[in-house]
């Protein structure tokens, strides 16, 4: 048995005052030392946690005493330490957003759910459009295999972009996949009340999948995206690929960094050689920003910067320090 466990869970279920239930969770949690990040809405809630594994096992416990809550199904996984620095526990209007003026609740519409084994099926059928319902920087690190990938950054952006491409789809079985499988029990409910005929979603999401001892997560290609400490866990134990590629010169890689420009903060895979040839800037605008991170965690005097910068044929014009 490994030292810590990493927890992932959600469970669509109505709580009243969630501020208040944060609060006390939150005290909870840390009485356990646990660490992690826990949302909480009147429409459920949803957590990521690391600690002990006998501290996680009180956590399930006591989550599975509460009727509310008694049906959590949590997906666990082994770690050597804690996948997180700090404790949130917050009250959210919603768990996830779509930006819908009318929000969808999953426990009165949602799309079927699919096993490990039935969503591999739907994937080799080549009548079904698989759409992956993450943001754009989780896909580029690792996917299920011919799956759409949306031209859009954020999740809520989703239904705006089905929209403009409904007639590609209109007339297929579509099916759906997310991390946990939090964000399909709305996304797949939104597709069949915009009219969709046969709409599935992966039960439990990737994770799940690359858990499943039948599938052993087949058919994905790269690694899946988590948010904690990790970034990235495997999840195809059968013929695993990478398929996450350097923003700057297109070699493989799964290694992530945010832009050193605060303001834009994009996720970009890159190698250590290019985040500092780049000073880690996704953009020329980016990599002369004067509040560069890169340039202040690692002491670069203006001289290195605008060398840097020339390196690459560009011009260096903006300097405020
Ligand atoms: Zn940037």
């Amino acid at each position: 048995m490994s030292k810590y466990q990493v927890l992932l869970y959600y469970l669509y279920v109505p709580i009243e005052d969630p501020e208040q239930f944060a609060a006390e969770h939150l005290a909870f949690c840390k009485s356990l030392n646990l660490k992690g990040r826990i949302l909480v809405a009147n429409e459920g809630i949803n957590g990521t946690l690391s600690g002990l594994t006998e501290d996680t096992k009180k956590y399930m416990e006591h989550m599975h005493a509460d009727a509310r809550f008694k049906d959590t199904f949590f997906k666990i996984d082994p770690s050597e330490e804690q996948s997180f620095k700090k404790m949130f526990v917050r009250a959210r209007p919603e768990l996830v957003s779509l930006s819908l003026e009318d929000d969808i609740n999953p426990l009165e519409l949602t799309g079927a759910y699919l096993s490990p084994s039935e969503f591999k099926e739907a994937i080799l059928d080549e009548e079904t459009v698989v759409i992956d319902a993450r943001n754009d920087y989780e896909y580029d690190l690792g996917h299920f295999k011919g799956a759409v990938r949306p031209d859009i950054r954020s999740f809520r952006e989703l239904p705006q972009w089905i929209r403009d491409n409904k007639e590609t789809f209109m007339d297929k079985r579509v099916v759906t996949y997310c991390t946990g499988g939090i964000r399909c029990e709305k996304f797949s409910g939104w597709l069949v009340r915009e009219g969709f005929k046969d709409v599935g979603q992966l039960h439990g999401g990737i994770a799940t999948y690359g858990r499943d001892p039948e599938v052993q997560g087949e058919l994905w290609d790269g690694a899946m995206y988590v948010f904690d400490e990790r970034i990235s866990v495997p999840i195809n134990h059968v013929n695993p690929i990478i398929v996450g590629r350097d923003w700057f010169d297109g070699t493989p890689s799964e290694r992530y960094v945010n832009c050193g420009n605060p303001e834009c903060n994009r996720q970009i895979l890159c190698s250590e050689e290019n985040e500092a040839k780049y000073v880690r800037g996704c953009s020329h605008e980016c990599r002369v920003h004067d509040r560069n991170r890169y340039i202040e965690e690692n002491d670069l005097t203006n001289d290195e910067w605008k060398t840097r910068i020339e390196a690459l044929g560009e011009e260096f014009i903006f300097i405020v320090k």
